[in-house]
């Protein structure tokens, strides 16, 4: 006897990465957050805030960020639609799409969302193999068949970039929606955006999470054609954005300033960790995202994990086929990577 659904019943619950208690003292390296500060423009629109803005619902669409967002990227209006972090976005892309007869269809291994979203509306999975160096397996994707593909690029955990244009070779091959999940695109070199113009069926997602350092604010968006946008609001709760995070939000997105310059020294210390870590002798892929996928030597990554949890580092260690050998590291602050690379130096001399 259960009081939910049979596929709710039969799922395992998605598992975030660990967040310590507020002023507990770790080196948080591992849910890819961005080390540096949120745009002063956007803090200061949170400490002068209104209470009024608090005792009203806020606007449904969260119009102002969306605006804001339209026109720094050069849409109209009705081609953004935003959520409470992209999380939110892929929520209601599944809700609207999958179901039992309509697949979910991504590379594996990546974003681990994705699969917990397909389970709930009970919806079949096909799950296509990257290779060792992350190629898109394009062929797979497109004969799978799905109603929903996911591509996470940069994808997570590998942090490698799909090049755009197997990305619109895929969109073209399918009659279902290619969700683009550009969550990480800040700290990359290219994105695909210009492909929701070319093609009918691209929703790209992006969030304020990791480049604009607003994770906690929980915001994000996805822009599309109109069509699409317009089936997607249908299934969104009706005030899925809050007050505050729609006014803090559009104060960060229009400091791209800021963000660029954090990129900017996110993407050199990755860099600088990248060779240091090698030098160790663990494998690195690369990583056009501000975390990066490594192999230690010897095979001793859950070992590693745990003795840098004990000594007051966390990374990111899945115990799952294909990344159990690995670890997922975020690029910290040149300071919480130095402190990183000691305690490995330490560990792999003792
Ligand atoms: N997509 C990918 C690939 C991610 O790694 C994450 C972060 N966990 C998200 C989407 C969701 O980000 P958010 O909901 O914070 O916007």
């Amino acid at each position: 006897m259960t009081y939910f659904r049979l596929n709710i019943e039969k799922m395992a619950a998605y598992v975030p990465g660990e967040q310590p208690a507020a002023g507990e003292r770790v080196i948080k390296l591992n849910t890819n957050e961005n080390p540096y500060p949120p745009s002063p423009a956007a803090l200061k629109v949170l400490h002068d805030l209104n209470g009024d803005l608090l005792r009203r619902y806020p606007n449904p669409l969260a119009e102002k960020f969306r605006r804001g967002v339209a026109r720094v990227l050069g849409f109209e209006t009705d081609w953004i639609l935003v959520g409470n972090g992209s999380d939110e976005l892929l929520t209601m892309i599944m809700r609207g799409m999958a179901e039992p007869g309509r697949r979910v269809v991504y590379p594996m291994p990546t974003y681990v969302l994705y699969r917990t979203l397909a389970q709930i509306q009970a919806a079949e999975t096909v799950e296509a193999p990257y290779d060792e160096d992350y190629n898109l397996p394009v062929d797979a994707l497109a004969a799978a068949g799905g109603a929903v593909t996911l591509v996470a690029t940069p994808n997570s955990p590998s942090g490698t970039l799909a090049p755009t244009a197997q990305l619109s070779a895929l969109a073209g091959r399918l009659r279902g929606v290619l969700v683009i999940d550009e969550a990480y695109v800040d700290f990359a070199e290219d994105n695909a955006l210009e492909l929701v113009r070319k093609h009918g069926n691209v929703i790209v997602l992006r969030t304020l999470s990791k480049g604009y350092s607003l994770a906690g604010l929980r915001l994000g968006f996805a822009v599309a054609r109109p069509e699409l946008i317009a089936g997607l609001s249908k299934v969104k709760d009706s005030y899925n954005v809050d007050a505050v995070a729609c006014a803090v939000g559009a104060a960060a997105f229009e400091d791209q300033a800021h963000m660029a310059a954090n990129a900017d020294k996110v993407k050199a210390s990755r860099a600088k960790l990248a060779g240091e870590l090698e030098k160790l002798g663990f494998e690195v892929w690369p990583s056009q995202s501000n975390f990066m996928l490594v192999r230690p030597p010897a095979r001793q990554a859950e070992r590693i994990y745990l003795d840098l949890k004990a000594g007051g580092i966390l990374v990111r260690y899945f115990k799952e086929p294909r990344l159990d050998d690995k670890l997922r590291i975020s690029v910290g602050t040149d300071e919480q990577n130095a402190a990183l690379l000691k305690a490995l130096k330490n560990r792999i001399k003792g």
